[in-house]
């Protein structure tokens, strides 16, 4: 069947060619920045901590100094900005342990003088994840831009979120571009230059052979980088081979239907997947949002057009997914079954990987079409629960247990002093309505505030720059900017 191969296609061209896209900066507001006030208080507020016991702490005050929190239901320092966090409620800022951010980048060749052509906002790029509380994100297609878009966030001059980043690594063509390897001794040296580089993480992804990247995973494991990936689809049929020790994540529930392309994709093969994944202590991201964004746009380019967060996509984008959609133009009735089958088979994994106490974080793949940074991972959560995990435990997986597999769990993830002020602050209790993580009151990132009304300013700023652009950014003219 081709639709495999077709789907492979798409995200190759998705992560070496268009995820990065950009905005010039011409009429920017500047005032998108840390601000200087760094001591808050928030009064009588109700924490939910997503420490491990978790319990309520109700009718709190917790106060923020220097970027973490400092107390709480202590005594509130002078001169603190107070937040009044009557009837609302306090959760860790989430944790998207799947994306695709959009970055500067070149759609021509590199000339000696200039590497990106094309260049974009870093404050619009991250507006999106800040305004729906995505206070830390997993780049899983990390390259030297992204560590570009960090330093900018770390320096206060944009508000976004922390930044795990990982490079990928593939095999097959070379010409394909990127980190390609075909040998055991080019894959060890490929991930100690991803080291070397200063990254904390290697992604596998699905053209390496079995020799690549098994040689990926050990010698991440010397090298001590965590393994991110794909299943390559050299495994299918001997899957287990795949599960060696530091293949710590796996990247999508879809990576097992694909080892199972033409069978039966039952309960036995989800409860299969999870011992084998068990056993190995293997995490999985789910990713149950982009398989149903994807349906959706096979069947019909209205699911697109319709949704209310497209005008936060930067417009080059909007006309990509809107006009020259490639998952709708190979749109047939077989495609949408099949899609059909992995939404349903995804549900009984996470069923599956749920009794077999296998931990899963949320994860978006957003940056793939029709899936929005930011706005997507309030999509996965409501998707988790409907799987079946409690609204907790989705919860969970989008807090406490991400900055585990992160090792960030020192700094974020739950609500406890010492801890960096990565917060949302909802107004209805997300532990009786999984929906109510979209109700933001206000949002601190890494201790800057951003209350309900610069929520709404950012992002109408945004909405007006992408439209009054449209007809500056078309997709089949992206060779000329
Ligand atoms: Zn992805």
């Amino acid at each position: 069947m081709n639709y495999f191969k077709y789907l492979n296609l798409i995200i190759l061209l998705f992560v070496f060619t268009f995820y990065g896209c950009s905005n010039s900066t011409e009429n920017k507001p500047k005032d998108q920045v840390v601000q200087k006030q760094s001591l808050f208080a928030i009064k009588n507020v109700n924490i939910i901590p997503m420490t491990i016991e978790n319990n309520l702490i109700e009718n709190a005050t917790v106060v923020i100094e220097n970027k973490k929190i400092l107390s709480i239901n202590e005594s509130i320092p002078n001169g603190a900005k107070i937040i009044d966090g009557t009837s609302k409620w306090l959760i860790p800022g989430l944790i998207d342990m799947h994306v695709h951010t959009n970055a500067d980048l070149n759609f021509r060749e590199n000339t000696p003088t200039q590497g990106a052509t094309f260049f974009m906002d870093t404050q619009d790029v991250m507006t999106t994840y800040i305004v729906n509380g995505v206070t830390t994100i997993f780049e899983l297609g990390g390259r030297v831009e992204h560590f570009a878009q960090r330093n900018e966030i770390t320096k206060g001059k944009v508000i976004g979120p922390r930044m795990a980043i990982a490079p990928m690594i593939n095999g097959g063509d070379p010409n394909n571009g990127g980190r390609t390897v075909n040998t055991a001794s080019d894959a060890r040296q490929a991930v100690r230059s991803i080291k070397a580089e200063g990254y904390n993480f290697v992604k596998a992804y699905s053209s390496l052979n079995m020799e690549s990247f098994q040689a990926v995973v050990d010698e991440a494991q010397k090298q001590g980088l965590k393994v991110v990936g794909h299943i390559p689809d050299a495994f299918k049929g001997k899957t287990e081979k795949a599960f060696i020790p530091n293949f710590g994540l796996v990247a999508h529930a879809e990576e097992f239907s694909k080892q199972i392309r033409n069978q039966p994709k039952t309960k036995k093969e989800a409860q299969y997947f999870a011992q084998l994944s068990k056993e190995n202590n293997t995490w999985l991201t789910p990713n149950l949002i982009a398989i149903v964004k994807i349906r959706d746009q096979v069947q019909s380019l209205d699911s697109i057009a319709s949704m209310e967060s497209l005008k936060y996509v930067h417009p080059l984008l909007q006309d990509k997914w809107l006009h020259s959609n490639n998952y709708h133009k190979h749109s047939s009735p077989e495609f949408i079954n099949y899609l059909d089958s992995l939404i349903v088979f995804h549900k009984e994994m996470v069923v599956a990987f749920r009794e077999a106490g296998v931990p899963m974080v949320a994860g978006t793949d957003a940056g793939v079409s029709g899936v929005v940074t930011g706005f997507a991972l309030h999509d996965e959560l409501e998707l988790l629960v409907d799987a079946g995990l409690t609204n907790e435990e989705a919860l969970i997986s989008a807090t406490r247990l991400p900055s585990e597999w992160l090792k960030i769990n020192e700094i974020v993830g739950t609500i406890e002093v010492g801890k960096y002020a990565d917060l949302l602050l909802l107004d209805a209790n997300p532990l009786e309505n999984i929906q109510n993580t979209r109700k933001i009151s206000g949002v601190f990132a890494n201790g800057t505030w951003v209350d309900r009304n610069k929520i709404d300013k950012m992002l109408s700023e945004l909405a007006h720059w992408n439209t009054s652009m449209k007809e500056k950014y078309k997709w089949k003219n992206r060779r000329k900017y």
